[in-house]
């Protein structure tokens, strides 16, 4: 696809995979100028309830100048700055800038529980999501305890030290699931189509895509769907359909609380490490991550896990003592969270690249003309799409990538 591309050329885009890549995907394409009555869009989507069921749906929204990597992060901000500002995403998605911190301090024992889990799925290794990788370390000041004044929805006894990890402007947030929806409704307003169906296979002839084999949603019927271009953004499931991607999945649980309605939840994004009591003379150290949301919900993760990788997203099995774990440790350090109600208990599956480095995103020509791949997006995904789907509509659109220098994600590196 780089170099030489007949603009005029009937494009039959299929897209696998409708998470945030594959739906913010089908977006830039609609906007691209050179879409036309010629271009067909369709988003494979294998969960029966549609778009944003996995890790894109249930994520916890970050998006950060000092993600990684740098080349995308730095196309990818100002994308969701200006999507924001075109679309009203502050009322739609729940755009907003916040303030990020690394919080340290001592947990409550909670109900007088003796273990209070350690977040961890039964059964899975505790695995790191690895966000804080990206921090430059010189912005970190401590002060005395640091704590912001408006913070309040933590308590201040408990605090050791309150550390800000970012500047002014530097971290935002977007409600991952209505972001990715949003991002799906505006493709699908231009003509981009939906497909309820698993891809079983990508075919290809004389070494070019000509399109997907795929098992129907509901009737369950094999199916076949022609294409000049296949995007391959499944995600953790996206070597199943490409053994040679070095791709893995790692379940993180998560939870969502509602605070009372008297609280306020201000914006923080809060990387916590606290030490719990378990008895008079032991302590475990845990970690969420607790996330105030616009519209005064509390998201919080635990660590992720090694458990495997169920057939569809629709199988991913929530283990409900990791959820109540996670909502316990958030909660040990507010009173907020404490008197709040536990809406979502909830698992997903992060995309991580098993030999390092990633995301893997670009034109898989060596493995077949017209394959494009964007997956591995680690724990930045959400950050990272917008500048990943204009990079891949550039691709498929122009035949070349043009504003991300996609040198050290190349799928030719990986496969
Ligand atoms: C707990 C947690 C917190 C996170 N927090 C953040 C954050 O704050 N900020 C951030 O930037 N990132 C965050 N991430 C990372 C982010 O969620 C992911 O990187 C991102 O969602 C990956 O998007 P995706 O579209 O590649 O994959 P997914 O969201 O997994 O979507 C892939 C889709 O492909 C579909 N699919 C798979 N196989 C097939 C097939 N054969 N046929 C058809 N469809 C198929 C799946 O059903 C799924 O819907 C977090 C992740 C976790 C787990």
């Amino acid at each position: 696809m780089s170099g030489s591309v007949d603009l005029q050329e009937a494009r039959n885009i299929v897209i696998i995979g409708g998470g945030i890549i594959g739906c913010t995907t089908a977006y830039y394409l609609t906007r691209h100028p050179y879409f036309s009555s010629q271009t067909s869009i369709t988003v494979i989507e294998a969960s029966e309830y549609g778009p944003a069921q996995g890790a894109s749906g249930k994520a916890g929204g970050l998006v950060a100048r000092w993600a990684y990597p740098k080349e995308l992060v730095d196309v990818s901000f100002d994308e969701h700055v200006k999507l924001a500002a075109e679309h009203n995403g502050g009322d739609r998605w729940g755009w907003r800038y916040v303030d990020c911190g690394r919080w340290e301090g001592r947990g409550q024992n909670l109900l007088n529980r003796k273990d209070s889990g350690s977040g961890v799925g039964e059964g899975g290794k505790k695995k790191s999501l690895e966000k804080t990788l990206g921090l430059d370390e010189k912005k970190k000041s401590r002060k005395k305890t640091g704590l912001p004044d408006d913070l309040m929805w933590v308590e201040e006894e408990l605090t050791d030290s309150y550390t800000p990890m970012a500047g002014d402007k530097e971290t935002a947030q977007v409600h991952p699931y209505l972001f990715t929806t949003s991002m799906w409704d505006l493709a699908s307003a231009k003509g981009a189509v939906l497909l309820k169906g698993k891809v079983t296979s990508i075919q290809k002839t004389d070494g070019r895509v000509t399109g997907v084999d795929y098992v129907e949603g509901g009737t369950h019927e094999a199916m076949r769907l022609s294409a000049t271009h296949v995007v391959l953004a499944a995600g953790a499931w996206s070597s199943s359909l490409l053994p040679s991607l070095p791709i893995t999945g790692t379940r993180a649980h998560s939870v969502t609380i509602r605070p009372k309605p008297t609280v306020d939840i201000s914006p923080y994004v809060l990387f916590t490490e606290i030490s719990l009591p378990l008895s008079a003379s032991q302590r475990r150290t845990v970690d969420p991550e607790i996330y105030a949301r616009p519209d005064g919900e509390v998201y919080a993760c635990g660590p992720g896990d090694d458990s495997p990788l169920p057939a569809t997203v629709d199988g991913v099995i929530v283990d409900e003592s990791a959820c109540n774990s996670v909502y316990m440790h958030a909660s040990s350090i507010s009173q907020a969270l404490r008197q709040g109600t536990v809406e979502k208990r909830q698992a997903c599956f992060l995309p991580s690249v098993s030999v390092g480095g990633g995301p893997i995103i670009g034109d898989a020509r060596h493995i077949a003309k017209g394959l494009v791949i964007a997956t591995g997006h680690t724990c930045w995904g959400i950050s990272n799409a917008p500048g990943t789907a204009r990079v891949l509509c550039e691709i498929i659109m122009d035949g070349t990538a043009r504003s991300v220098n996609l040198r050290k994600m190349q799928p030719s590196i990986f496969v």
